[in-house]
């Protein structure tokens, strides 16, 4: 049985350095905010090479909290808008939402699956106030033409980077390439704790303060709060588990690459349509997305010759019952991904031998 993504196996490769730090943690006495938390941050922004990382709770949060502080800041206010892709995980819409901001979606591009930049100035209108691209499926979203746009109208751009640590974009990492940007540490993402975490990255000193704030109850200081904050704080043992797994981030994300390129030699199946890679170290592979019109079949096959998939995502989120508001709304390109879309098994602990199997089976399904 090749599994869709074990992580047992992908943390086994770190079990010692793993065990070390949460003993190390245990040992401490001090569990939220103290060493690890900033040596990680410190880490983390240098790895991004951005100025700034405030640990939070989880991605989500670390979205909302950006929104939060542009509004404590008076940069954006009730009901402004934010321009994000339709066809992202929930999460980005609902931290719009959870600001008390306006989502206004956006088809993507129907090949790289990010927001498609050509769309995106028909939609800005008084009230919009920042972009957020999200980078899907570990794939850089085209940050030049976006920024140019942003230039131009005096908007934020937040980068949901939450699939795509250590993607590359014009020789800079993602989490570098807007003015602030928000990463998940699920356990499931290419760098993932073992519980929830995420982290906000930015260059802009006066916002890296306020997230810092607003994730602490609004609070600078002991007792002392000048925000109406939130608790989304990161944990000492999550980041001391981050940290070991962040010298390792950017030889797995190569795993994953070579995965990606075998899959991309191998599969000869004409009906599907695999991701394009023109620019290796702008993918990350967090996800290998294909399309197919038959997915039902194929992931019937696959399973049936025990190859587990996801699909990602089964509904989007415009069809949601929690966004009906937005169900009168239609988005084709967006609609057919999550109907086509097939998510192959990706990550670093797979053997060559599982993905030639992968290969094979997927050469091996009969097209109607
Ligand atoms: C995982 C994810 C998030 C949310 O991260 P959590 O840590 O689960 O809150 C946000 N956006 C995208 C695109 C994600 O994939």
């Amino acid at each position: 049985m090749i599994k869709y993504c074990d992580l047992k196996e992908i943390n086994r490769a770190y079990e010692p350095q793993l065990t070390d730090a949460v003993t190390r943690v245990i040992h401490s006495g001090w569990y939220i905010r103290g060493n690890e938390v900033d040596g990680f941050e410190k880490a983390f922004a240098d790895y991004c090479g951005c100025k700034y990382c405030i640990g939070t709770g989880n991605g989500l949060d670390a979205l909302t909290i950006i929104l939060l502080a542009y509004r404590e800041k008076g940069v954006m206010k009730h009901g402004d808008e934010v321009i994000v892709p339709a066809n992202t995980y929930i999460a980005s819409i609902l931290s719009i939402i959870q600001a008390g901001l306006k989502p206004v979606l956006c088809e993507p591009d129907a090949r790289t699956y990010t927001i498609d930049a050509t769309r995106i100035e028909s939609l800005i209108t008084e009230r919009t106030r920042a972009i957020m691209p999200v980078h899907l499926y570990g794939y850089a979203a085209d940050m030049n033409e976006i920024n140019t746009i942003a230039g131009k109208y005096y908007l934020k751009v937040i980068e949901d980077a939450a699939q795509a640590h250590g993607a590359m974009y014009c020789n800079k990492k993602v989490g570098n390439l807007g003015d602030a940007a928000a990463f998940s540490f699920y356990p499931g993402k290419n760098l993932g704790a073992l519980g929830d975490g995420g982290a906000v990255t930015t260059n802009d000193h006066d916002l890296a303060e306020a997230v810092k704030a607003i994730g602490n109850y609004g609070s600078h200081k002991k007792y002392i709060n000048i925000y109406k904050g939130v608790n989304s704080r990161l944990d000492e043992l999550q980041a001391a588990t981050l940290k070991v797994k962040l010298q390792n981030l950017d030889v797995d994300n190569l795993r994953r690459n070579e995965i990606a390129q075998q899959y991309l030699n191998g599969i000869k199946n004409t009906g599907i349509r695999l991701p394009i890679t023109n620019d290796k170290e702008r993918h990350v592979f967090h996800i290998f997305a294909i399309m197919s019109k038959e997915r039902e079949a194929l992931q019937e096959h696959l399973a049936q010759n025990g190859i587990e998939t996801l699909i990602h995502y089964p509904v989007p989120p415009h069809r949601q019952e929690a966004l009906r508001e937005f169900s009168h709304l239609s988005f084709p390109i967006t609609e057919e991904i999550h109907e086509t879309e097939l998510s192959l098994p990706c990550n670093p602990s797979m053997s060559d031998n599982e993905v030639q199997k992968v290969i094979e089976v997927i050469n091996s399904f009969k097209q109607k």
